[in-house]
């Protein structure tokens, strides 16, 4: 049993966090009365480890590991434990670790601190001090899982020279499939995609609730038109995210933009500039919306839309 600690690198140079977490990880093992075994990944010179405590070197070449993956990263690092019966993984707190240690505390069934600043209070039961409230203040936190993953705060431990003999030798674990398939769905629950419409028929919450959207809809079937919204009300669940316009929602470049009981703020115009033609339907005449439109209707949508699609079914 030893303590393994996962050793990270940049350009085949062990960066100083991975030189911390072999300090740190020799003062566990001391604690243990245990050696202390580093995984690398794709770095060929390993011998600065030894400087630091590391007795031995598990190193793993794979061309799929080039570029850090969290899953192909923690499925090397699993094995690795579980070739040396590792009961204590120390890692960094850099953003890859912050990716693969949470995948590798599910696949170990392990218990993971984070933000430790020092060596062990206790080995028995397992007792770490941690950083606690954006480093406010402190707390001790007990481990009580069989496997324990530590991870270190970058720069409170430091760097301790230890001069151990480390061994190193070949691992060839077996790395999962980590091809990624992205599939798109589109949630949008019109028959035409926003992003293709001539026309769009949009909604706000001058519409009260969601039960008020069969207008709408009648509205953009008579006209063949998409349906969209404002952001509230797919914040608010009255329409799918999909349906999302403005800054922050689907851009809108239709010939046709119907705007009902949008007040037209700023961050909605954003993403429905580029529409050729906007038409506003609302309630209150200073609503910001009839500024940047071509046409304005003053008036409830309530009364003002049912007469329009009744117009426009005659026509
Ligand atoms: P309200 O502002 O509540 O306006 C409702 C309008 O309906 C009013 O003008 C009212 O006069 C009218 N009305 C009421 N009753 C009737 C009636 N019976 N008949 C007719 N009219 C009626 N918003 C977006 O839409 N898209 C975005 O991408 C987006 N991104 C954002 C990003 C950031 C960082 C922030 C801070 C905000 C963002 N917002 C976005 C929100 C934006 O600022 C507005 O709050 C939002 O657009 C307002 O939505 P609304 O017009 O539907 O609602």
């Amino acid at each position: 049993m030893s303590v393994l600690v996962y050793t990270e690198s940049e350009q085949g140079s062990f960066k100083k966090i991975a030189l911390e977490v072999a300090s740190y990880a020799k003062a566990v093992a001391n604690q243990l009365g245990t050696t202390v075994t580093a995984v690398t990944i794709n770095t060929e010179d390993t011998s600065a480890l030894a400087n630091y405590g590391v007795d031995k070197v598990l190193k793993v070449s794979h061309d799929q590991l080039s570029n850090f993956n969290a899953k192909g990263y923690a499925a090397v690092i699993k094995q690795a434990a579980e070739k040396e019966a590792a009961k204590v993984i120390i890692v960094s707190s850099s953003a890859n670790s912050k990716y693969l240690a949470p995948l590798l505390a599910i696949d170990l069934n392990a218990g993971y601190v984070t933000n430790v600043i020092e060596a062990p209070e206790s080995t028995s039961p397992f007792t770490v001090k941690r950083n606690a409230f954006t480093n406010k203040a402190f707390e001790l936190t007990q481990i009580n899982t069989d496997i324990k993953i530590v991870s270190i705060s970058n720069n409170s431990f430091g760097l301790v020279e230890n001069n151990a003999q480390a061994t190193a030798e070949d691992f060839s674990p077996s790395i999962p499939d980590l091809t990624v398939t992205v599939e798109s769905v589109d949630k949008a629950t019109d028959k035409v995609s926003i992003a293709d419409a001539e026309i769009v028929v949009s909604g706000g919450r001058g519409l009260k609730g969601p039960e008020n959207w069969g207008m709408i809809e009648e509205l953009a079937d008579v006209l063949g038109a998409a349906t969209a919204c404002s952001k509230p009300v797919s914040d608010l669940g009255w329409r799918p995210h999909a349906e999302h316009v403005g800054q922050t929602g689907k851009p809108v470049a239709s010939n046709l933009y119907i705007a009902i009981g949008i007040s037209g703020a700023i961050q909605h115009l954003a993403g429905i500039n580029a529409s050729k033609v906007k038409v506003v339907i609302n309630n209150d005449a200073d609503a910001p919306f009839f500024k940047a439109a071509d046409y304005g209707v003053v008036g409830d949508a309530f009364e003002v839309v049912p007469q329009l699609i009744e117009k426009l079914k005659a026509f």
